[in-house]
């Protein structure tokens, strides 16, 4: 294992919480890695034995976003207590300076997780709400009869002006 000289962190005594390891290829890490030099595969700490190995293969793929890291962290937890590994990453564009401390997070997990997760986020309640088809069609009914509305209206105006028209 690398130890960085000069390091504040004293890895003499091993326990579950001071070092991290890779539950894909179970390579041991500093604390202050994020990812697994051998594979690349996001670190989680040492101990965790609820990891899932079969929840480590593959890509990996948003299943869940959360408005913070906090609401991130909290899924990640769960997933965790499914033995399911997950990283949480700031969504796309939202990674600029403004939005550093807050601002949504994605959380991501293997692809070879991904049925497990989404199965669990939705007893959880917590996948990505789907809009129902009711509230489509009331959407666009609602549309038309603005639509129809304005249409009225504009007509109503021009045949007024018609009307004040001298023939
Ligand atoms: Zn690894």
């Amino acid at each position: 294992m690398f130890v960085p000289g000069g390091s504040q962190i004293a890895v003499s005594r091993k326990s579950p919480s001071n070092s991290l390891r890779c539950p894909r290829c179970g390579t041991e890490h500093p604390l202050d890695e994020r990812f697994c030099s051998e594979c690349g595969f996001p670190l989680v700490y040492a101990g965790y034995e609820k990891i899932d190995p079969e929840y480590t293969r593959g890509d990996l793929v948003r299943v869940a976003g959360g408005r913070n890291q906090a609401e991130a962290e909290l899924i990640q937890n769960l997933l965790l207590e499914e033995g399911i590994p997950s990283i949480v990453r700031r969504t796309a564009g939202f990674d600029v300076p403004d939005y550093l401390a807050g601002g949504p997070r994605d959380v991501l997990v293997a692809e070879s997780a991904v049925p497990a997760a989404r199965q669990m986020l939705l007893e959880a309640d917590l996948a990505p709400q789907e809009r129902a088809p009711e509230d489509d069609a009331r959407g666009l009914l609602k549309t038309t009869l603005v639509v129809l509305g304005v249409v009225a209206g504009a007509m109503l105006l021009v045949w007024l002006l018609w009307l004040a028209l001298p023939s």
